[in-house]
């Protein structure tokens, strides 16, 4: 499954990558994980099918919430949700940020609401969908250009350096969010692909257990591929100036955030820590 379990009679494991941007006056979450109430309650809210066949490591200091207040943040600090899609292990924390803003693609809640086919019914669960009222969609017809991609969003509230890219297949309305810092573009694909190998630009490469999952989960295999291929395009010819990661690759995981994906966020030490800043309670007005 994953590449790195030597045997196939032992479980594979995969992440559930979630990033934290703070910016100026607030958090931005990318994608939410498990949440607390999957955690606590998983029956009422998952599908026996996927916990099943995933059997998720539902951890209460594993989720996005319990880590950011363990970084020393307020969980009403994340004003801002941008959600990839709104498969259950993405979306199930969205329950704990009640208060932020959700970003998504229109066409992600339409294909999420229709629940046209049984897995529909498995993957997408209005059981964590409490925030409905605060979802903010964007349409896929409009949109700039951003190194090639088409119909990318800035985002409404946020600043210019954060923007969702549509990459459809995995989803109808999947999308990824680039984020521009100081060493260059940081591009989160979702679940665009699955394994680190499928952006090896020489020879793309998956393992046999993630190449049945991305089929069995894909709504739109066009797309799917053609994005794919696209990101791959990235890779070789801006790959030193973007670097690209998707939710649940174990290596690219531990690559970027220096750490095991099995252990929670540490603290930061005192002097780098934000912890006691004050965000400003009110959104400012412009
Ligand atoms: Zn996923």
């Amino acid at each position: 499954m994953d590449g790195l379990t030597p045997s196939i009679l032992q479980r594979g494991h995969l992440t559930c990558h979630c990033l934290l941007i703070e910016t100026r006056d607030s958090l931005v979450l990318v994608d939410t994980g498990y949440g607390l109430k999957d955690v606590h309650d998983p029956h009422s809210r998952l599908s026996e099918f996927f916990l099943k066949q995933l059997k998720p490591d539902l951890r209460d200091e594993m989720t996005a919430r319990r880590q950011i207040e363990n970084l020393g943040f307020r969980a009403d600090d994340v004003r801002h949700i941008l959600l990839s899609h709104l498969d259950f292990d993405h979306a199930g924390g969205l329950d704990d940020f009640p208060s932020a803003k959700v970003h998504m693609m229109q066409t992600e809640i339409q294909g999420a609401r229709a629940q046209k086919t049984w897995l529909d019914r498995q993957r997408f669960r209005p059981q964590q969908w409490s925030t409905e009222r605060n979802w903010l969609a964007y349409h896929a017809e409009s949109g700039e250009s951003w190194y090639g991609f088409a119909k990318v969003h800035a985002l409404e509230g946020l600043p210019p350096e954060i923007l969702m890219l549509p990459l459809i297949g995995h989803t109808l309305g999947h999308a990824g969010v680039a984020i521009q810092r100081a060493e260059g573009w940081l591009l989160y694909a979702g679940d665009a692909y699955f394994y680190e190998g499928e952006m090896n630009v020489e020879k793309p490469h998956c393992t046999p257990g993630l190449t049945l999952y991305q089929i069995m989960m894909e709504k739109d295999r066009r797309s799917r591929l053609w994005n794919q291929n696209r990101l791959r395009e990235l890779v070789k010819l801006h790959g030193h100036d973007i670097d690209i990661f998707c939710a649940h690759d174990v290596a690219e995981f531990t690559r970027l955030a220096g750490r095991s994906p099995d252990v929670p966020v540490r603290p930061l030490p005192k002097e780098e820590t934000t912890r006691d800043r004050d965000f400003p309670r009110e959104q400012p007005l412009h």
